[in-house]
This record gives C-alpha cells, sequence and structure tokens, in this order.
C-alpha cells in the first residue's frame, strides 16, 4: 500500500516537473479555457443547456413590443381566456374567436402584403409559446396556420396566394389540412380519395372522406390530398398524391359529429 503511495507521489512529482519544463519552455501544458459544454450528455440526463441555443435571428423592436403584449404578466393583456367554459363547453367562444382575429392570430406567418403579421419562425415560436396557455386555441390556429394554409403561402402560385391569403390572414376564412382517412393515417401513401380529370378536362372532381380533421367543421378553405393518375417520365401511369384547394363553396362538403377529445376538446375535429 506505501509503495503504491509513494509510487503516485513519484508519478504526481514528474507530472508537475514536466509541466514546470513546458512552462519554462513557453508551452501551455494545462488547459485553462472553461470545460464545454455537452448538449447531448446533459439531454441523456434529463436537462437542456439553454447555452447551447444561440438565437441568430434578430427580434425587430416592434416584434419585442409584440411579445411583451401578450406575456401573461401584463397587467392589461389584450386576450383574456376562460379554459374550464371551452373545456367544459367543448368549443371556443365566438367573442374569443374574434378577438383572436382582430390580434391578426389567424396570419402570424402571412406576409404583411396580404394582410397578415409576416412573423419570422422564431417570433411564431414564440409567441406559440405565449398562446398555448390555452390548448385548444393553440390546436386551432396551428391546424389553420402551421399546416391548413401552409401549402398555398408555400408553394402556391401568386394568383392562388392573392386570392386566399388575404382572408386567411383576417380569419374571415379558416383553413384545415386534409390528410387522414379512416383506412390511412401514419402511412399516408395509402389513402383512397382520388381526384379525377372532368371530361372537358378543366377541372378536377374528388371523391372520398376525410377524419380528424382539426378545424373541419369550421372551416371554409381545405388543402385535400387526393390521388391522381400521373404520367410518370418513363411513360408509364402511376398514382401520385397531389394536393388540391377545396373551399366549402365549392359544394358537395359534407361534415359528421365532432369528435370528442381530452384536454382539447375546445379545438373543433370532424
Ligand atoms: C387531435 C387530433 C387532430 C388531428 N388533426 C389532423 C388534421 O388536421 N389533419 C389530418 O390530416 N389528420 C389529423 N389527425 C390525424 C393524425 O394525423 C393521425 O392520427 C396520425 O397520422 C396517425 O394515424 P392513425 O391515428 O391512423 O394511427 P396509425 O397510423 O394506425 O398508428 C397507430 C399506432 O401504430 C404506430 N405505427 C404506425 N405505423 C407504424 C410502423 N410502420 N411501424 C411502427 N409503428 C407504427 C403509430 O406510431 C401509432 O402508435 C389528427 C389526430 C388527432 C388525434
Amino acid at each position: 500500500m506505501s509503495g503504491c503511495v509513494l509510487f503516485l507521489r513519484r508519478a504526481a512529482a514528474a507530472r508537475a516537473c514536466r509541466a514546470l519544463v513546458a512552462l519554462t519552455a513557453g508551452r501551455r501544458p494545462l488547459r485553462t479555457s472553461p470545460p464545454s459544454p455537452s448538449f447531448a450528455k446533459e439531454l441523456f440526463l434529463g436537462k437542456i443547456e439553454k447555452c447551447c441555443f444561440h438565437v441568430t435571428e434578430n427580434i425587430s423592436e416592434w416584434e419585442q413590443e409584440l411579445e411583451e403584449d401578450f406575456d401573461p404578466a401584463v397587467t392589461h393583456p389584450p386576450l383574456t381566456l376562460d379554459s374550464r367554459k371551452i373545456d367544459r363547453e367543448g368549443r371556443i367562444p365566438d367573442d374569443t374567436l374574434e378577438k383572436l382575429k382582430s390580434l391578426g392570430l389567424f396570419g402570424m406567418q402571412i406576409p404583411e402584403e396580404y394582410g397578415g403579421l409576416g412573423l419570422s419562425n422564431t417570433m411564431y415560436a414564440r409567441l406559440g409559446e405565449i398562446i398555448s396557455l390555452d390548448g385548444s386555441i393553440t390546436v386551432t390556429l396551428a391546424a389553420h396556420q402551421a399546416i391548413g394554409l401552409k401549402g398555398i403561402l408555400l408553394v402556391g402560385n401568386e394568383e392562388q396566394k392573392a386570392k386566399y391569403l388575404p382572408r386567411l390572414a383576417s380569419g374571415e376564412h379558416i383553413a384545415a389540412f386534409c390528410l387522414t382517412e379512416p383506412s390511412s393515417g401514419s402511412d399516408a401513401a395509402s389513402i383512397r380519395t382520388r381526384a379525377t380529370l372532368s371530361e372537358d378536362k378543366k377541372h378536377y372532381v374528388l371523391n372520398g372522406s376525410k377524419v380528424w380533421i382539426t378545424n373541419g367543421g369550421l372551416a371554409s378553405i381545405f388543402t385535400v390530398f387526393a390521388k391522381t393518375e400521373v404520367v410518370d417520365s418513363d411513360g408509364s401511369v402511376k398514382d401520385k398524391m397531389t394536393a388540391f384547394i377545396v373551399e366549402r363553396d365549392f359544394g358537395g362538403v359534407t361534415n359528421g359529429k365532432p369528435e370528442d377529445k381530452l384536454g382539447i376538446r375546445g379545438s373543433n375535429s370532424k
């Protein structure tokens, strides 16, 4: 045992000596910078190291003001909610929906030229964090703009954007995203809804049914996924999926009863 201690002491002395020699030679033998945090390690330990996140996008002054306006700690918040009532009654009251619309919350990421708030992704996420005080409202707003109208925003042509976005931004029109079907959930490519070109080749006729569509009973604009026959590059005809903009006013759109849920009873799923 004592030999071992002695050995350790000798080893430590040798290390110290080597360090001294190195120092006098002008090198830095010791690591003096602070240890760099490991995000993955902390995650495994159940901790999120905020130091590892760097927000690179600048928040404009008015975005900052907007965020402060919605802070639940402010004395006169622009929106007061009775979440228990929303959950009990299974619907968001009309005056609350109107308030959400007047605050511009149906067009958070729609560019200002189309009447939206034109928020950045960062600001959308920050505002979303504050609005998420009520689950039903979060789901309603998210289904409208994070999926319902997103296709028009991302890949719509100029005519489609000009036609649909202003009324979606104001909330006059509510959007829904229609992918899921009674026999198709995670395996989205197995949808059976079919779109066929009319005889005069001027429009498509859609046939099929969708389930679990958030805002399904409220929406007037739907992004509907359907299979169409597409001629492939090798000349063969294949079934491929296409997203269609469907207006309720086109006719032929019917709804079943709203689904009941837990916790987000005030959001509308049909
Ligand atoms: C509140 C709510 C709102 C919704 N809103 C919308 C909406 O707005 N628009 C819309 O289109 N849909 C909506 N949906 C539907 C939702 O997108 C589907 O529920 C989802 O895609 C899963 O499909 P499913 O329920 O048929 O489950 P399934 O696909 O049948 O999956 C059941 C289980 O099997 C697992 N599983 C499936 N496939 C595999 C696999 N290959 N390997 C291993 N495990 C697998 C799944 O993880 C899951 O746990 C909503 C659903 C809910 C509950």
